[in-house]
């Protein structure tokens, strides 16, 4: 090597030594805002010593990520507030791609908003996407920058983590508004409706009084009360479905079902309605009867609450139509009218709680909205379907239930729905007990004309007495009684020697599961909702074995 070069490499050897003494007494003085190693150039050093010091200590008490970039992406410089944002330590960033800090899934956006960014100002939404996964959404503005200014695209980053928030925050006080609109005009529904039967209900009380037993004017009157009551028990059994499926607690009674039980019980149901509104209503089934594996009582709710609806929104003496038949392996239940129809946009909200598309309180027919909420979740819980079409207002409704259907034989089918029509029933001693003297006095009456002999008791001594001395076959126990109540009364009838093998009913208000596995536990046999549905408890006393009866 020539002296010349040998001192050439001393001189350089010098000024790098002179350069890293800065380096090291800037950091030590602290006023180092950032340190790149550039291959080609060496370190760099940008302190706040420098010129353009007012602007950087803008940029780094900025609210806002701020960063120089270069035009491939790498960047040159960022504000202290971007790696915060980013959670990673500032150094790391210096010289690193922003693109690597962008979610996956964002970063052709962000590609896209960098190239624009060489040549002119743009903006868009991003989310960065911290070293643990987590995402901040970001707003990202990017400006070219002039040349020869150490970096070619300037990028700021705006977080919109609280914005969001607030958006969250509005969207949900939005939705709690909205919920708290619909209950209250549920509830103004429902007080509508209860309130409805009322008024018939005390005319028909009043004309009871005076009638005098007058046939022609007590019969109308019974009629009447029998109907109204119908409707409030028809309402707050929906209501308390409702309550029920929210929580999950609705349970089903499955067993193998023929489609033509259903219909006949839902069609006998809604006949009265279709009557007085002059409605033809037809029914087609099946020459092969069709089976379902289901729960009679709820599938019978559902087609009659389509037919009910069918009836109600459809003009007087209009034509309702109700078919079954097998298409491969479903059920398949078709509800038609030539009624109001349905408007195309109301059809999917149609099945939703509270649903009603015309919510005045004027309309003749309106009921709670929950009747299709049920329809829907009932069918759902069958393992079939529900859907409606409507050619739109005017044009009628058509509503299909498909549900699968069991490969019966036909001839099984016929066999037993003929035993069970011929089944005898025995006469037996029935102990009815409530404190509502009505309800006790009404349901003996109905036994005794069964041909059973009935004894009544109004409270839980009373009823432990009278299965004592009457040795009843069957108690229907209420479970709100005076004195004693109607679960103590039944352990102490089952601590009697006669009481061991009564068949022990509970009668209640209460029919969550949590009531009837504490009838059991009282040593109940059953447990039945108030109001006994009558033709359940024929079939209970038909199905009594008969070695039961003391008598
Ligand atoms: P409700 O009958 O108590 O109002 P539903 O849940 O049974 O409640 O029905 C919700 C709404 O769907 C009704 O208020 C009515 O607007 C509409 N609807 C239901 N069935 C029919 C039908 N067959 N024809 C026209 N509209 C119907």
């Amino acid at each position: 090597m020539s002296d010349r070069k040998l001192q050439a490499e001393i001189e350089d050897l010098r000024r790098r030594l002179e350069e890293a003494e800065e380096t090291i007494h800037a950091i030590r003085s602290g006023a180092v805002d950032a340190l790149v190693f550039d291959e080609a150039n060496g370190p760099r050093i940008y302190t706040l010593e420098t010129a353009d010091r007012p602007y950087r200590l803008l940029v780094e008490q900025m609210q806002q990520g701020a960063a120089t970039l270069q035009a491939d992406g790498t960047i040159v410089y960022c504000n202290v507030r971007l790696a915060q944002l980013l959670e990673v330590p500032h150094e790391r960033l210096i010289g690193a791609a922003l693109h690597d800090f962008v979610a996956p899934a964002d970063r052709a956006a962000y590609d896209h908003l960098l190239g624009q960014g060489r040549n002119r100002s743009g903006q868009g939404e991003a989310r960065l996407q911290r070293a643990d996964g987590a995402l901040v959404p970001a707003y990202l503005t990017f400006n070219p920058l002039p040349k020869d200014c150490g970096a070619d695209i300037g990028v700021l980053v705006t977080d919109l983590t609280s914005q969001r928030h607030h958006e969250q925050l509005a969207a949900a006080h939005e939705a709690l508004a909205d919920a708290a609109r619909r209950k209250d005009e549920f509830l103004a529904t429902l007080a509508h409706e209860l309130r409805n039967p009322l008024a018939p209900i005390q005319n028909a009380v009043q004309i009871l009084r005076l009638a005098g037993g007058k046939p022609q004017a007590v019969l109308p009157a019974t009629d009447m009360l029998e109907r109204q009551v119908r409707q409030m028990v028809h309402l707050v059994d929906d209501l308390l479905d409702v309550g029920r499926i929210n929580l999950g607690k609705i349970e089903l009674r499955r067993e193998p079902v023929a489609l033509a039980s259903i219909v006949d019980q839902a069609v006998e149901a809604v006949r009265p309605l279709a009557r007085s509104l002059h409605h033809d209503l037809r029914v087609t089934l099946p020459p092969e009867p069709i089976t379902v594996d289901g729960d009679l009582t709820r599938l019978a709710q559902v087609v009659g609450n389509l037919l009910s609806n069918a009836c109600k929104f459809t003009d007087n003496g209009g034509l309702i139509r109700l078919s079954v038949e097998r298409e491969d392996e479903k059920a398949v239940i078709r509800v038609r009218d030539n009624g109001i129809g349905i408007a195309a946009d109301e059809l999917a909200r149609i099945f939703d709680m509270f649903a009603q598309v015309d919510s005045s309180l004027e309309r003749v027919q309106s009921g709670l909205g929950i009747g299709l909420t049920l329809v829907k979740k009932l069918a759902e819980m069958h393992g079939g379907t529900v859907e409606v079409e409507s050619a739109g207002v005017g044009q009628g409704s058509e509503f299909v239930v498909r549900l699968p259907a069991l490969a019966e034989t036909a001839e099984r089918l016929r066999s037993e729905l003929a035993a069970s029509k011929s089944k005898f029933i025995p006469s037996r001693r029935i102990l009815v007990v409530d404190d509502n003297r009505d309800a006790a006095d009404s349901l003996a009456a109905l036994l005794k004309l069964e041909g059973h002999e009935t004894q009544l008791a109004h409270d839980g001594v009373e009823a432990v007495a009278a299965a004592a001395t009457f040795k009843p076959d069957l108690v229907l126990l209420d479970i709100g009684l005076p004195k004693l109540n109607g679960y103590e009364a039944a352990r102490k009838i089952r601590e009697q020697p006669s009481g061991k093998h009564m068949m022990l009913v509970a009668v209640t208000g209460w029919g969550q599961e949590e009531d009837r596995r504490r009838s059991h536990s009282a040593g109940f046999d059953l447990h039945m909702v108030k109001p006994v549905d009558y033709p359940a408890l024929m079939r209970l006393l038909a199905a009594m074995p008969p070695g039961r009866s003391i008598g």
